[in-house]
């Protein structure tokens, strides 16, 4: 039987809610305890897949090819697991279901409510999570913060299982305390209100953490204290910090771990140790040498405000693989479609030591990206390049090596005369029936790699599997020719049909990859594929 830990949020959105979930599991895991952790998003969409990127953020998508939000990333990296697709819902999902079961006459022929029959879809979905991971502590991270009408829902499910095992279900308030400019000071009130908010759907936090620009001061505590209704000693100081990383050794600081066993009655046991993490993060921060790695990408603004959280695993991944290296990394978001506005802009990627396209869909910005990858081959600057990334250096590498002047991926030319990049098999008529929902080729598959191949050294197997998401491939008319130019096919699906890896065996460093490596590297084990790219772009200093 697994205790539960529901991680709700106060005031804003964005404070780190996650990351303070995941730290939790985190340091649960450090005193010997089995942990899982579910995130909860309330919006219809049955899942991120179908979502603008600007709007959510990474889509992450897990070994049983689920498209999930980036906190299950999180997860995964911080507790050093495999997340699926059990420990993610949305209200579209959980709806999905009960409308289902209701058709199939599985309630009974009862007048199937919204309460309580929706928050109890929810509660199975969470213990079902909790047995499939044998955890003895599951978190459940729910999406937005309290108050908002659409996790209603999701607050009386927890609500409910509080009410059935009080002693095994804790809640935990991230909430945030600004400091305006013009004050100077931490106000509390916000966070009262967003307490107080949370009483009105009938939840006691028993936790609170009070995410700050900085530390909590004692006569804030005591405020809260007072008015959010727990002891003193039960809020917990979380300041902004300069690595996510930090987040759990600051938590073991303020022996989190033992305040929330406490309240389970639960002992401490021996468990995994964080003296890797502890190095991990000594190592990124006493990194004085700097690689410079540019990113291509398209989906950076929304208004007045960059963001880079579309790109987060391929961010966490460059930084794992820098800091085993003993560097720091240093990312800059490129926009591909300056490139394509002004060509002389090329010359920037002069100044970095490798660079990165990833994922990405549509039209804009692709003929930017081309050139792009024309100009890191040309030059010889390590390029690593992810699912688009790799599909467009093909397009690129069909242009200009093989002599095929108009080719292109059907993606964005669907009656191109050299789809070098056509759609899978099966694809179009998914497209045609509008079925776009989780119908890409999603999640783990094997891949198969060439003997002499820069991966099959990274990795240091022959076989390995990665993650994927997408609807397009290479077309394998193209193959030959693109061989005998100097593209090896460096890793295929075991079948051989469809091409996984490609490099160029002439350039120091370049490698295309139909799948996403990305989700897989962790902080204290880089993925290898990204471990050698940032070896080879330091040899480019
Ligand atoms: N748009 C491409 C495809 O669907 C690549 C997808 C991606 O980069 N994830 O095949």
């Amino acid at each position: 039987m697994s205790k539960f830990i529901f991680v709700v949020g106060g005031v804003m959105s964005g404070v780190g809610k996650g990351t303070a979930a995941a730290s939790i599991g985190k340091i649960l895991q450090s005193k010997g305890f089995a942990v899982t952790a579910l995130k909860i998003d309330p919006y219809i969409n049955v899942d991120a897949g179908t979502m603008n990127p600007v709007e959510h953020g990474e889509v992450f998508v897990t070994d049983d090819g689920d498209e999930t939000d980036q906190d299950i990333g999180t997860y995964e990296r911080f507790l050093d697991t495999t997340i699926s697709s059990v420990n993610y819902m949305t209200t579209g999902r959980v709806y999905q279901t009960v409308i289902e079961r209701e058709r199939n006459l599985e309630y009974g022929g009862k007048c199937v409510e919204v309460v309580p029959h929706v928050p109890e879809e929810v509660i199975r979905r969470i213990r079902l999570a909790a047995k499939r991971a044998k955890a003895d502590i599951t978190l459940i991270e729910v999406g937005g913060t309290v108050g908002e009408y659409q996790n209603i829902l999701f607050l009386e499910a927890a609500r409910m299982m509080k009410l059935a095992a009080p002693r095994e279900v804790l809640f935990v308030l991230v909430s945030y305390l600004p400091i305006p400019g013009n004050l100077g000071e931490m106000k509390t009130k916000p966070t009262q209100y967003a307490s107080r908010t949370l009483n009105s759907a009938g939840i006691q936090a028993d936790i609170v953490i009070a995410r700050s620009e900085r530390p909590l001061d004692e006569p804030r505590r005591r405020k809260l204290a007072m008015f959010c209704g727990v002891a003193a000693q039960d809020i917990v100081s979380a300041p902004d910090v300069d690595s996510i990383y930090k987040v759990p050794l600051n938590f073991e600081k303020q022996r989190l771990a033992e305040l929330i066993l406490a309240k389970f009655a639960m002992k401490v046991r021996r468990g995994r140790d964080m003296s890797d993490w502890k190095k991990m993060v000594r190592t990124a921060e006493h990194a004085k040498r700097t690689v410079r790695i540019g990113v291509i990408g398209k989906y950076f603004s929304t208004g007045d405000f960059t963001l880079s959280d579309v790109y987060l695993s391929v961010i966490e991944a460059l930084k794992h693989a820098a800091w085993f290296h003993r560097v720091k990394p240093e990312l800059l978001w490129l926009n591909s479609e300056a490139y394509e506005k002004n060509p002389a802009l090329l010359k920037e990627l002069d100044d970095l030591d490798g660079v990165v396209i990833p994922g990405g869909f549509g039209t804009r910005g692709v003929e930017g990206k081309i050139a792009a990858i024309q100009y890191v081959r040309t030059r010889k600057i390590p390029y690593l390049g992810l699912c688009y990334g790799m599909q467009l250096a093909v397009v690129e590498f069909a242009r200009h090596v093989a002599g095929l002047k108009d080719a292109n991926t059907a993606e964005i030319k669907p009656d191109v005369i050299t789809p070098v990049i056509h759609i899978m098999l099966g694809q179009e008529k998914i497209m045609a029936t509008k079925k776009y929902g989780g119908t890409m080729r999603l999640g783990a598959y094997p891949c198969v790699l060439h003997a002499h191949s820069i991966a099959r050294k990274a990795y240091g197997a022959r076989a390995i599997s990665e993650r994927h998401r997408h609807r397009y491939e290479l077309n394998n008319k193209y193959r030959p020719l693109f061989e005998k130019r100097g593209l090896l096919i460096a890793g295929t699906s075991p079948d051989r049909k469809l091409v996984e890896i490609i490099e160029l065996p002439q350039h120091p460093f370049f490698v295309g990859t139909q799948f996403h490596p990305e989700f897989k590297s962790r902080p204290t084990r880089p993925h290898p594929l990204f471990r050698e790219f940032i070896r080879a772009a330091m040899r480019n200093r």
